[in-house]
């Protein structure tokens, strides 16, 4: 009697811990948030980073703790030419500057889904109008361009002013500071994906902060940026440099930090 009970107890286990793999094992990781009710203690709690401080005019400043520090004010360490061969913009005292006609230059190091800080500062006195002003770059995976441009008191088509997705989306405001003053991007970028063979499955998106502006709500890129023209995506890795324009203007940048979300962040 006691040896029935035993075999009918490991039985009936035996089968709960089959139904537990077969209905609870496909969604416990990629879902994992669908496996937590409202307030349970036992959900684990998020990393603690220390958060950064704000940048002056006089001084950039500190990032996050977990950030990924793209430029240490000194060198150009972290980056390469984009045609080969090291990166030869200048370096000033706690930035760098575009060298007109060198070309454009790339981060060595390759990034996915991310949030990026990106200061810059136009010439002051400013040159020439139109597109012919202030003009460079950041390439998100060196293929979609959040413009950089003096836009203060400058007009140029709209999808073409500084924190426009060029040629497709221009900034909802116009969030210039005069040309010679640090300007602020912060962005938040999902790359597109491709399946194995080469389908678009998830086209790229962004948002812009300009300098602390909301300018660019989450839209979905069309493809990569492109002068007059709107080229289809091609199959990309997930991850790629960030680049930067020689656009054969002087424009400075500094305190540039990545962080680089997981999958499904
Ligand atoms: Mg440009």
């Amino acid at each position: 009697m006691h040896r029935k009970l035993w075999l009918a107890a490991g039985g009936a286990a035996l089968a709960m811990l089959a139904t537990f793999m077969i209905t609870i094992r496909p969604y416990a990781w990629p879902q994992a948030a669908q496996q937590w009710g409202p307030n349970d203690r036992n959900r684990p709690e998020p990393p603690i980073i220390t958060p950064g401080t704000e940048s002056t005019q006089e001084n950039p400043g500190r990032p996050p703790s977990d950030a990924i520090v793209l430029f240490n004010g000194k060198d150009l360490s972290n980056w390469e030419a984009v045609k080969g061969g090291p990166a030869k913009w200048t370096v000033g005292d706690g930035y760098f500057q575009t060298v007109p006609g060198v070309g454009d230059i790339q981060t060595k190091d390759s990034y996915g889904d991310f949030q990026l800080h990106v200061e810059w500062a136009t010439p002051n006195p400013p040159h020439g109008t139109d597109q012919d002003r202030g003009n460079s770059g950041v390439f998100l995976h060196g293929l979609y361009e959040i413009q950089v441009l003096d836009s203060y008191n400058n007009v140029t088509y709209a999808d073409g002013e500084a924190a426009a997705v060029y040629g497709q989306y221009p900034p909802l405001v116009n969030a210039a500071r005069p040309p010679g003053v640090w300007q602020m991007y912060d962005i938040a970028f999902h790359g597109a994906r491709f399946d194995s063979s080469g389908k678009l499955t998830r086209k790229a998106n962004v948002t812009v902060f300009y300098n602390g502006v909301l300018v660019q709500d989450h839209v979905e890129i069309m493809g990569p940026t492109a002068h007059h023209e709107r080229p289809p995506y091609t199959p990309q890795p997930d991850r790629l440099p960030l680049r930067l324009q020689d656009h054969h203007h002087p424009v400075r940048y500094r305190d540039l930090w990545i962080r680089e979300l997981k999958e499904g962040q």
